[in-house]
């Protein structure tokens, strides 16, 4: 602690009468030597003097409340002053200041200081834990990431071995290599399921593992989920029907059109349709639900089977969780829903669920309805986002044509070679009533420009005009994204945040 006081004296005895062990305590005759030593050391406490010549020790404290380092410092004014005074110093932080009055009582001050010193000690004591969680916290980081490391290595070497045993199993199991008796046979086909339990949990960890390295393709574009919800009917329907269970397909008869990647609304359904079917016992409903609200689409899958109990539901989420619920011999790994749940987050939704035991269990989530300023703002958040990590610069770069579908694979021949791996950013579709071709490119202006010279080389080598292809170029370099200029640019831009900002 520091004692500030004008008098040799005074510091002399109130040096005698704090000291215990421990406890360091520092002198200073004047408001700027004091502030000095704040600067130099970490106080628990300043017993300031406030009738000093010179700087008083309300000035003292009022330059102590500006600095950062000292404004939490914590004060007691000794003072000979009436009462009235203590709202000279009102301002300072609530709770830090306290007053004695002279003649001082060594038995009060000595309490006082000791409440102080407590208040520091504990204050160290909690920076002391929070050091220690935190240097624990980035011990354990890194173990977990060495362990998915290795996780997702293992998994990757275990691939190719896993193929041949299957088709070496295959091999002996359809009587290819000579006739199997009926054991062998059954032998065999243990093993291959087998096989398959573990090719099915290599697969899945690899896709958590890319969902988390951000390496999924997400492609969302303009879906009819009338088509997916029919197959991932086909797909269920017979299982269902082979354990008496009813499959419902309960749908909106006008579903909009939605912004998504369908291969993966697809993987997320056939999880939860899998779930539900396997969890939920024989003779029991399963339902497929799909309808609109505040213009998203909701799509739930519900059962009738054991439900799961409320300390479950937040945990079925994370990897490798099971609730120890019965599959009806069915097996899992526990990554099911982990998988899904990061998905429909890529879609822009979240994976929830509702359930109570022994009432069945519910999962939805949402996508957004289709329009073109959301289809072109996710399509260039995602491209660019690509290029920005690598610290790419990148164009945006739109061809206005009557034929996308075939302007678009055309150009996937091209921008193969000109884009940079992973970054496969084009798509199709309309704004403003134009079929349109976008494409994000990893290339600045130049780069675009040459580009596009290419593309119409092409063209014209199958013997057709470039005329036939209007393009149109929006560069915007990644710093000065405010210079893109807006004129050539079709209105639906306009209303686009990510391209303006
Ligand atoms: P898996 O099904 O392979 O075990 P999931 O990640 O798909 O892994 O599911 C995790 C756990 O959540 C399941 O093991 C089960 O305990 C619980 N669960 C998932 N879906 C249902 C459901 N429809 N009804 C009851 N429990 C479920």
């Amino acid at each position: 602690m520091l004692v500030v006081d004008d008098r040799q004296e005074n510091l002399s005895s109130m040096r005698q009468l704090l000291r215990r062990p421990g406890l360091v305590i520092l002198t200073a005759a004047s408001g700027n030597e004091a502030l000095g030593l704040m600067l130099e050391h970490d106080l628990a406490l300043v017993l300031l003097d406030v009738q000093m010549p010179g700087m008083n020790g309300f000035e003292v404290a009022e330059l102590m409340r500006r600095n950062e380092r000292t404004r939490h410092v914590p004060i007691i004014f000794v003072t000979a002053i009436d009462k009235e005074r203590r709202q000279v110093f009102s301002g300072y932080e609530a709770g830090a200041v306290d007053y004695l009055f002279k003649p001082v009582d060594p038995f009060i001050i000595r309490s006082k200081v000791a409440v102080f010193l407590e208040m520091k000690e504990a204050q160290l004591a909690r920076e002391r834990l929070v050091r220690e969680l935190n240097r624990a916290y980035n011990r354990l980081q890194k173990l977990s990431d060495r362990k998915t490391d290795y996780l997702s290595a293992a998994s990757h070497e275990l691939r190719t071995p896993l193929t041949v045993i299957k088709e070496y199993c295959t091999l002996v199991h359809d009587g290819i290599v000579g006739e199997a008796n009926d054991e062998q046979r059954h032998c065999m086909s243990v093993a291959l399921r087998n096989c398959n339990r573990l090719a099915t949990l290599v697969d899945d960890v690899l896709d958590l593992d890319a969902i988390e390295a951000g390496e999924v393709n997400c492609r969302p574009r303009e879906v009819r989920l009338d088509g997916i919800l029919n197959a991932c009917r086909d797909d269920f329907l017979e299982c269902c029907a082979a354990r008496g269970q009813e499959l419902r397909v309960e749908r909106e008869t006008q579903l909009p059109p939605v912004l998504a990647d369908p291969a993966l609304v697809t993987q997320i359904l056939v999880n939860l349709l899998g779930n539900a079917h396997k969890f939920t016992p024989n003779g029991g409903v399963v339902t497929l639900r799909a309808g609109t609200s505040d213009g998203r689409v909701h799509l739930e899958v519900a059962d009738t089977g054991p439900g799961i109990a409320p300390e479950d539901l937040r945990r079925v989420f994370d990897k490798f969780a099971q609730t120890g619920a019965d599959a009806g011999g069915y097996t899992g790994n526990g990554l099911g829903l982990a998988i899904s749940s990061r998905l429909a987050t890529l879609l822009g939704g979240e994976l929830q669920v509702e359930s109570e035991r022994g009432r069945g269990a519910l999962f939805r989530f949402a996508l957004p309805a289709y329009s073109a300023e959301r289809h072109l703002a996710a399509f260039v958040a995602d491209g660019t986002e690509r290029l920005e990590r690598v610290d790419a610069s990148w164009t945006l770069v739109l061809l206005r044509t009557a034929e996308a579908g075939r302007v678009e694979s055309r150009l996937g021949a091209v921008t193969d070679r000109v884009i940079r791996r992973n970054t496969d950013s084009i798509t199709s579709l309309e704004i403003d009533g134009r079929q349109t071709v976008a494409v994000v490119l990893a290339a600045d202006r130049d780069g675009a420009v040459s580009f596009l010279s290419r593309v119409e080389a092409e063209w014209e080598r199958d013997g057709e005009t470039a005329a036939s292809v209007r393009y149109l170029v929006l560069d915007l370099p990644v710093d000065e994204r405010s210079a893109f200029s807006l004129e050539s640019a079709p209105p639906v831009f306009q209303s686009m945040g990510v391209m303006t900002g």
